[in-house]
């Protein structure tokens, strides 16, 4: 029998490099483990996987009866369907605490740092197994994209810490060039429909009785929405009317600027204005140093509900 490993739904590269870099520490400690996604992989996760020689993982959406380590997110809202008849081992994760729960005990490594694959480098570390070389710079481009590289609030010392080690072993020289190598990747939108974007990195929470949907993309340059905000907003409308959901907002964020322009669709503005003490203006508002959903976004939105 074999364990599956997997990240959120619409993963990033968090999520797929982490499923694959836990998974062959798993397997090194004896635990035969594959694996896995729930989502389709983004342009930037296609760079990383390609640089470094790497399969995708399967897709693989349901779960019942199967063990299972998650990474990269404990919200249920994230989660395949029916994670609740999967016997849940292990949670590697670096968000707050959701609402995920285990009938079993559990492997629990949750640390308030900039990447989960920062956890799992420290989890390489502790068990004392070496990293192939290949794993390696894609757990180092994981930890860039998470922490834009290294600008996000999000970023701490064990992550560039952790960076710098990791580029040692893959043998990259200049780490920085090869984020905004990653970056520009991530940053071509043009053939990419409204609902791509919209879903591209986008997680829905539970606060309060409601449910608010926010997705995130994060670019080099804001121009390349210019065109796009119509059929951006139209989408936004359709996720939330076809997801009941209070509140549907888009981060489009400048990582040069360090900023993000917040688009918002909402059954009350108030609360988003009130979150973030700022007046809309068409529906958005530029959110100067904001760059973190997790720390920047949602904390202040969940105690408005
Ligand atoms: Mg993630
Ligand atoms: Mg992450
Ligand atoms: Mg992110």
């Amino acid at each position: 029998m074999s364990t599956y490993i997997f990240g959120h739904t619409n993963p990033d590269s968090d999520s797929i490099v982490g499923a694959i870099s836990l998974a062959y520490l798993k397997n090194q400690l004896g635990e035969e483990c594959i694996a896995t996604r729930q989502g389709d992989i983004s342009p930037e996760t296609e760079f990383i996987l390609n640089k470094f020689n790497a399969d995708t993982p399967e897709l693989k959406t349901s779960y019942a009866g199967e063990e299972v380590y998650i990474v990269d997110f404990s919200d249920l809202a994230q989660a395949p369907k029916d994670i609740k008849e999967a016997t849940i081992l292990g949670i590697v994760d670096h968000h707050k605490l959701g609402d995920i729960t285990t009938n079993t005990p559990l492997e629990c490594w949750i640390r308030p740092i900039g990447c989960s694959n920062t956890v799992i480098y420290e989890m390489y570390k502790a068990y004392d197994v070496e990293i192939p070389k290949d794993i390696a710079g894609m757990m180092m481009c994981a930890i860039l994209s998470d922490t834009v590289i290294f600008k996000s609030p999000t970023c701490t010392k064990v992550d560039t810490k952790a960076v710098k080690e990791l580029s040692i072993i893959a043998e990259i020289e200049d780490y920085k060039v090869l984020g905004m190598e990653m970056f520009i990747v991530k940053s071509a939108v043009g053939n990419a429909t409204p609902r791509e974007l919209t879903t591209r990195d986008y997680k829905e929470f539970s606060m309060g009785e409601s449910k608010v949907g926010i997705g995130q993309l994060e670019v080099v340059d804001l121009s390349v929405f210019d065109e796009k905000k119509d059929a951006l907003f139209e989408d936004m409308q359709k996720l939330k009317d076809e997801g009941g959901l209070h509140s549907v907002l888009l981060l489009l964020t400048d990582i040069m600027k360090e900023g993000s322009q917040l688009l918002v669709i909402s059954d009350d503005n108030t609360k988003i204005e009130d979150a973030f003490k700022c007046i809309l203006q068409n529906r958005q508002v530029w959110l100067d140093g904001v760059l973190s959903r997790k720390k920047q976004i949602v904390p202040f939105l969940q105690p408005l509900f």
